[in-house]
């Protein structure tokens, strides 16, 4: 059985003087392939959480293992290499460059792997086609919608094959058709293989995956969890071991 590919213990994130705590002693393991909802209200503590599994943050205190390195042992340098190898991260605002042309957009997701130009746009190529935008390769932001914009960005994210796909409240700015289309694209890639973090406020979206991590005040709720799974659930476990209680399809 592989080990997590994600493993908080004990992490407490504190920000500012004096000190405000964002996340309060997080024990969370996530295993391959996985497909997980983070849920919960507004400053509960989930884009703080999102940031140390990315190794975009590191705890105040405690440990988080991303795949299978702590990430207290890396240096800068090497924790930005770490992150563009293993980890792809989608966010709520899309994050794309106006007048930058799709396929341009999604390369630059391999820009630090150091894979030659050519080669990153062949691949840009083979990303769109997997998020249906193989027809829009050379369109500019302004010519998509907001749907197709996240798209793109979900195409980013996933060109260098990441171990890890987290996303930030990805259907935040969309309606619910072109939410519930972008929900689908990251359920599609999870299936493939990618284990897929869904962070979102809203309760009835994190229903629909089959496994849910509760946040408030920057803690886990251990009541939300189904009966006999402890607080951040079981490290190591096989992904497709158990659904969620609010799981199943729907
Ligand atoms: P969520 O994503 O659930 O809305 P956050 O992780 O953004 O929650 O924030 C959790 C708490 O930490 C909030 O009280 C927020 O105000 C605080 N916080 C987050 N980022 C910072 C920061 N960079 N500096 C100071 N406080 C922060
Ligand atoms: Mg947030």
């Amino acid at each position: 059985m592989s080990a997590p590919v994600i493993e908080l213990r004990g992490v407490v994130r504190e920000y500012g003087h004096p000190p405000v705590r964002a996340l309060d002693g997080v024990d969370l393991g996530i295993a391959r392939g996985e497909l997980v909802a983070v849920v919960g209200p507004s400053g509960s503590g989930k884009s703080t959480l999102l940031n140390l599994m990315g190794t975009l943050d590191r705890p105040s205190s405690g440990q988080a293992v991303i795949d299978g390195v702590d990430v207290a042992t890396l240096s800068d340098d090497e924790l930005s290499a770490l992150r563009a190898h293993r980890i792809g991260f989608v966010f709520q605002q899309f994050h794309l460059t106006e007048g930058i042309p799709a396929v341009d957009a999604v390369a630059d997701g391999l820009l630090y792997t150091g894979v030659p130009q050519a080669e990153r746009r062949r691949r840009a190529l083979g990303a769109l086609e997997r998020v249906g935008l193989a027809g829009r390769a050379r369109h500019r932001p302004h010519q998509l919608s907001g749907g197709e914009r996240q798209r793109v960005a979900i195409a980013r994210a996933v060109v260098g094959n990441p171990s890890v796909l987290l996303a930030d409240e990805p259907t935040g700015n969309l309606d619910s058709v072109n939410g519930a289309a972008i929900l689908g694209l990251l359920l599609d890639l999870n299936e493939a293989g990618t284990t897929v973090v869904v962070i979102t406020h809203d309760p009835k979206l994190a229903a629909t995956l089959p496994r849910q991590v509760a946040l408030k005040d920057g803690r886990i709720c251990p009541e939300d969890l189904p009966a006999g799974v402890p607080a951040g659930g079981l490290a190591g476990r096989p992904a497709s071991g158990r659904a969620g209680s609010g799981g199943g399809a729907g």
